[in-house]
C-alpha cells in the first residue's frame, strides 16, 4: 500500500518520498488513519519498526495551516532519542513550514528558551528539563492538541513517572494522545489510563516481538573468558557495525580497553560521557571509523543508525523483554541483522526466559579455544515442533563476512 493511501497530505507523501521510503511499515498502515482521525493510540512497538513517522506525519498534517504556538509535545527518555525525533519532524516536515524544537537537559537553557517562546510548533522534550522550563514560564501550552508519549516503558524505567505527572496535570485535557512502548507493563497501562482518552483509544502493534530477519545465536563460554572469546569473534568475522551491550557502565568501559589493547576500534556510550563526546562516538559509529559500540541499555535507547549489522549481548538481560529492545537495533526495517549472545553457565535460566518469550530456541555455539567448564544446558524443547539445534562449532562463513 503506498503512503498516499494513508490519507496524508501531498507535501508529506513527497517527504517520505525524499526519504526514500517505498511503502508504510506496518505499524504506519495501522497507526496513521488512525492518528489521522483524531483517535486516542497506545502503541505497542519497539524502536527499529517506523513509529516515529507513525506519530511525526499525522501530527504534522493536523497542524499544518493552524494557529502558531507549541500544539504538540513529544516526551522522550533520553536526549539522544529527542534529537533523533527533532530530526525526524524535520526531515517529514520539509515542505511544510512547522517547526520543532528539541529541549532536554546537560545542556544551556538559553537556546531552548528561545525555541519554546518562538515559534516551534512540535516540542520534543525529556520530562526533567521540560518541568524546569515549565517551572520559569517558559512555555505555553493553552493551544496544545497533541500529546505523545514515545518509549513510555523506559521513561517509567528511568524513574520519570512524577515529572510525567506533573506536564500531564498542566496540559489541556482536549486534546489527542499517543503513547509509544516496546512493551507494555502493568505501570505503562497505569500510565495510559491516566494520559489517554479511555473510550477513544485503540491499541495497535503486538507485544514483545523481535523483528524478523534476525539470526539469534548463543556462545556458551566461561564468564572469565568472555572478552577473549569476543575479540576473538571480532577479528575472526568482522560483522560491521557492531553495537555491545554491557549491563553496566564500569563494564562497558573495562570491555572497551581490552578490545582497544587487541587492536579492535572500540568507543564506549554511556550516562557519565559528555554531550559532546557522545556525539563525536555516535558520529565516528555512523560514519564507520569506530565500528564497535559498547554500551548501556540507558544509553544505547536513542541510538539511530541503519545498518547496524550485528548486536551483542555481552552479558544476558535479567529481565527478557530488553533483549527484545537490545536486538531491535539491528535488521532495520526490514534489513538482515546478527543477535549473538555470550552466556556464562550462571546465565542459562535468564536466557531460558529470553527463548520464551521470543518463542524460539536458538541455536548454541562454542569457539574452539574458549570452551566453557560447564556444557551448554539444553532445554527442554518449547513444544514438540520446536527441538532445540545441536550445538555447532563457530567457523568463519565463507567470503569471512556476515551480511
Ligand atoms: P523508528 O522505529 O521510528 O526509530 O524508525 C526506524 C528506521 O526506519 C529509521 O531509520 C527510519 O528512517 C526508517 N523508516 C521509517 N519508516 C520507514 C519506511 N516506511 N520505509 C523504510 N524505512 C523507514
Amino acid at each position: 500500500m503506498p503512503f498516499a493511501a494513508l490519507g496524508l497530505a501531498p507535501e508529506l507523501v513527497r517527504a517520505v518520498a525524499d526519504e526514500g521510503y517505498a511503502q508504510p511499515t506496518p505499524i504506519q498502515t495501522e497507526a496513521i488513519p488512525l492518528a489521522l482521525a483524531g483517535r486516542d493510540l497506545i502503541g505497542s512497538a519497539q524502536t527499529g519498526t517506523g513509529k516515529t513517522a507513525a506519530f511525526v506525519l499525522p501530527i504534522l498534517q493536523r497542524l499544518t495551516g493552524g494557529v502558531r504556538g507549541v500544539r504538540a509535545l513529544v516526551l522522550v527518555p533520553t536526549r539522544e532519542l529527542a534529537e533523533q525525533v527533532a530530526t525526524s519532524i524535520r526531515a517529514y516536515g520539509r515542505h511544510t513550514h512547522l517547526t520543532g524544537a528539541a529541549v532536554y537537559g546537560g545542556v544551556g537553557m538559553e537556546p531552548q528558551t528561545r525555541a519554546l517562546r518562538h515559534g516551534a510548533d512540535i516540542v520534543v522534550a525529556t520530562p526533567g528539563r521540560l518541568l524546569d522550563h515549565m517551572e520559569r514560564g517558559h512555555v505555553d501550552f493553552s493551544r496544545l492538541e497533541v500529546l505523545v508519549l514515545d518509549e513510555a516503558d523506559r521513561m517509567l524505567d528511568m524513574g520519570f513517572a512524577p515529572d510525567v505527572r506533573r506536564i500531564l496535570k498542566e496540559l489541556p485535557d482536549e486534546r489527542q494522545t499517543m503513547l509509544f512502548s516496546a512493551t507494555i507493563s502493568p505501570e505503562v497501562d497505569a500510565l495510559a489510563r491516566r494520559a489517554l482518552n479511555g473510550h477513544a483509544s485503540v491499541e495497535i502493534g503486538r507485544r514483545a516481538q523481535a523483528a524478523e530477519g534476525i539470526e539469534h545465536v548463543i556462545v556458551a563460554v566461561d564468564k572469565l573468558q568472555k572478552r577473549g572469546a569476543l575479540g576473538t569473534i571480532l577479528k575472526a568475522k568482522p560483522a560491521g557495525q557492531t553495537l555491545i551491550f554491557t549491563r553496566t557502565k564500569y563494564g562497558a568501559d573495562k570491555l572497551v580497553t581490552f578490545l582497544r589493547r587487541e587492536g579492535i576500534a572500540a568507543n564506549a556510550l554511556h550516562g557519565d560521557k559528555a554531550q559532546s563526546h557522545r556525539t563525536r562516538t555516535l558520529d565516528q559509529f555512523r560514519e564507520g571509523t569506530a565500528e564497535i559500540l559498547v554500551a548501556t541499555d540507558i544509553a544505547a535507547r536513542g541510538i539511530d543508525v541503519d545498518g547496524i549489522r550485528m548486536v551483542v549481548n555481552f552479558d544476558v538481560p535479567t529481565d527478557p523483554e530488553v533483549y527484545v529492545h537490545r536486538v531491535g537495533r539491528t535488521a532495520r526495517a526490514g534489513a538482515q541483522g546478527l543477535a549473538l549472545t555470550l552466556i556464562s553457565p550462571d546465565e542459562w535460566l535468564l536466557m531460558a526466559d529470553v527463548e520464551k518469550l521470543i518463542g524460539q530456541r536458538f541455536p548454541r555455539e562454542v569457539i574452539p579455544g574458549f570452551e566453557p567448564s560447564v556444557p551448554p544446558l539444553q532445554p527442554k524443547p518449547l513444544d514438540d515442533r520446536a527441538a532445540p539445534k545441536p550445538e555447532r562449532s563457530m567457523r568463519p562463513r565463507r567470503g569471512g563476512k556476515r551480511r
